[in-house]
Formats: C-alpha cells, sequence, structure tokens
C-alpha cells in the first residue's frame, strides 16, 4: 500500500512517516494541497492521509479535487487528519469525500486499524470491480451469442429480424431503396440424404461463408433464415445492384464445386435466390417489410420452378421512376 501524506506542519508530518514506515507501508509527503494534488496524479497512491488546515488550499478542497480526478469506479480512500473534532468538521469532511478521522496526535495503534480497515474496503471493491467487469463481458458475449447461428457462425434469425425493421424505418424515412435476397439451397433434401446429416451441416456452413464473404458495405447483412435458406439484407440498394450480388452469390456457390450426385440436373451444389427491392418514402412504405418479404420469396418460388440454380428479381415494388 502506498500512502500519500498531505501535512504542513513538519513535526507531524515526520511522526506520521515514521508510523507508516514502522507499519511496512511506503509513503510520500507534500507539504500543501497544490503539492499534494500533483503527488497524488504522479503516484495514484493507495491511501491519502490528509491534514485538514493548511495555508493555500484546505484538506476539504484538496479531498473535493481528489475525487474530481479518480476516474469513474475508481477510488482513494481519505482519512483526515485534526486537531479539531466538532460534529461540524467530521460532517464537512465525508461531504468533501473525506471517508475518515485521525486526531493529532495520531496514535500509532489507531492509525495501524485505520489504515487495515480501508485495506480492506479497498479489497473489497476491488474485488467488486472485478467481478462486475466480468459480468460486463459475459452480458457482452451473450448478446453476441443471442444474435449469432450457432451452426454456421454468421447472423441468425432475431438478428435479422431487428434489423430488418430498423432498415426498413430508415429507408423509409431517407427515401432510399432497400433490397433483400432470399437464398435456398437446392435439393438439399437429397443432400442430406445422399450424403448423411454430418455433411449436410458442413456444406451449410460452407455456403453461409461464402455468402458473408460477398457482401461488401458494412450495413449488409447474411443472416441464416432458417434451415438450408439464408437471407441477405442490402440498404441503399436498388434491384439493379441487389440482383448483381445475388447473380455474385449463386455464382460463388456454384464455383465451389460441393459435388451433389443425387440432384436431378446439375451434380453440383447450388442455390436459388429471390431478389426484392422496396422504394419507399415517407408517406407510402411500399407495405413495409413483409411484403418486401413475401416479394423476395415469390421471386425464390419462381426461380425453383423455372429450374433453380438461378436469380429471379420481384417486379412488384421495383418501381422503374424512383430508380
Ligand atoms: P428445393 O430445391 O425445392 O429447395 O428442395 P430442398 O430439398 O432443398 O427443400 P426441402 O425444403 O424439401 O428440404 C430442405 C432440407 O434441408 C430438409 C432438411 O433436412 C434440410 N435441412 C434443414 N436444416 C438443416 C440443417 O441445419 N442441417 C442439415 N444437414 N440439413 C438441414
Ligand atoms: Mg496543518
Ligand atoms: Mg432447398
Ligand atoms: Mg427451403
Amino acid at each position: 500500500m502506498n500512502v500519500l501524506l498531505i501535512e504542513d506542519t513538519m513535526t507531524s508530518a515526520t511522526v506520521v512517516s515514521h508510523q507508516l514506515a514502522r507499519l511496512g507501508l511506503e509513503s510520500v509527503h507534500a507539504r500543501d494541497g497544490e503539492a499534494g494534488l500533483a503527488l497524488f496524479k504522479k503516484h495514484r497512491p493507495d491511501l491519502v492521509l490528509l491534514d485538514v488546515i493548511m495555508p493555500g488550499l484546505d484538506g476539504f478542497e484538496v479531498a473535493r479535487r481528489i475525487r474530481q480526478l479518480e476516474e469513474d469506479g475508481e477510488w482513494t480512500p481519505i482519512i483526515f487528519l485534526t486537531a479539531r473534532t466538532s460534529d461540524e468538521d467530521l460532517e464537512r469532511g465525508i461531504e468533501s469525500g473525506g471517508d475518515d478521522y485521525l486526531i493529532k496526535p495520531v496514535s500509532e495503534v489507531v492509525l495501524a486499524a485505520k489504515v487495515r480497515a480501508m485495506q480492506r474496503l479497498a479489497q473489497m471493491r476491488y474485488s467488486l470491480v472485478v467481478l462486475t467487469r466480468r459480468l460486463d463481458e459475459a452480458n457482452r458475449e451473450l448478446t453476441r451469442l443471442t444474435s449469432v447461428d450457432g451452426l454456421t457462425g454468421i447472423a441468425n434469425r432475431r438478428c435479422f429480424d431487428e434489423t430488418i425493421v430498423r432498415e426498413g424505418q430508415r429507408a423509409r424515412r431517407n427515401r432510399l431503396p432497400l433490397s433483400v435476397l432470399m437464398v435456398d439451397v437446392d435439393f438439399f433434401k437429397q443432400y442430406n440424404d445422399g450424403y448423411g446429416h454430418q455433411a449436410g451441416d458442413e456444406c451449410l456452413k460452407q455456403i453461409a461463408a461464402t455468402l458473408q464473404s460477398l457482401l461488401r458495405r458494412p450495413g449488409d447483412l447474411v443472416a441464416r433464415f432458417g434451415g438450408e435458406e439464408f437471407v441477405v439484407v442490402l440498404p441503399e440498394t436498388n434491384a439493379v445492384g441487389a440482383s448483381r450480388v445475388a447473380e455474385e452469390m449463386r455464382q460463388m456457390v456454384d464455383a465451389l464445386a460441393l459435388p451433389h450426385e443425387s440432384a436431378p440436373q446439375h451434380k453440383f451444389v447450388t442455390v436459388s435466390i429471390g431478389v426484392a427491392t422496396a422504394y419507399p418514402s415517407p408517406d407510402d412504405d411500399c407495405g413495409g417489410v413483409e411484403q418486401l418479404l413475401s416479394s423476395a420469396d415469390q421471386a425464390l418460388y419462381a426461380a425453383k420452378a423455372e429450374g433453380r440454380n438461378r436469380v429471379v428479381v420481384a417486379q412488384t415494388l421495383a418501381r422503374a421512376s424512383a430508380l
């Protein structure tokens, strides 16, 4: 424990310094308030012994300034040294940020006892700080986990639900286009049947990573929508841009060349993608995000019907005038 002693009377300072040394405590000494504050900044002591009556800044003012110097959650015990013991003094001392009093001349036994009490408080407080920090970390991790899909490591459905609502509002407010891609793995039931569920899981992980790798803007999001279906949110992206991203995703999955022997046509794993774009304005939200998702879903359905491994763009919401 490092002690900062702020005391203008040399005899008293010498006595207390020796007492601290005998207690095995290191100390630094300042002869007035200003010097004391400078030493406080420099040494960040574990305990401050502070004389009340000093020329210049008095002890109460020094205590107040020390409390201002401390960061959030930081706390250095302050014990006042005083010859005066009126109730008002005691009240003022605590008010200004002090924790306890020692009457001068300081008794070594009382000093030792109070130092120990402050040490105990400091330790308890430190454990609390450590515990709070761990709790914060755990909470952050928990928040992260609630938005991540366990299998693929990309955003989960919950994260998507939150994102699409937020982006829908933003698009309406700022009259910006918002695109959604529905991505579904083709003939995935057969894939599982042929290669096993575990291979199916590995395949989903690779597709998720591939889709994720193709995002360019920080606001873009790929999420697992459920099962072997993924959803992509592209804010501030019109139908042309969105279909370009979709086509790139389709090609990249194809290029993975994951064998799929039981697929009726193509012998590789492929995806079908439905694209929808909304061009909302503050007074016309184009039916909101439900309408947008339903359009993307219909486009996906059309892509499946037209033979799979392809991109279909929904036309209903893409108003050319807004482009
Ligand atoms: P389509 O081309 O029409 O999309 O046919 P499909 O077989 O992909 O579609 P269907 O909806 O009939 O089957 C989806 C399959 O995806 C069924 C299910 O076993 C599989 N699946 C869904 N989630 C998972 C998963 O987490 N892991 C694995 N391995 N398979 C999954
Ligand atoms: Mg004094
Ligand atoms: Mg499928
Ligand atoms: Mg499906």
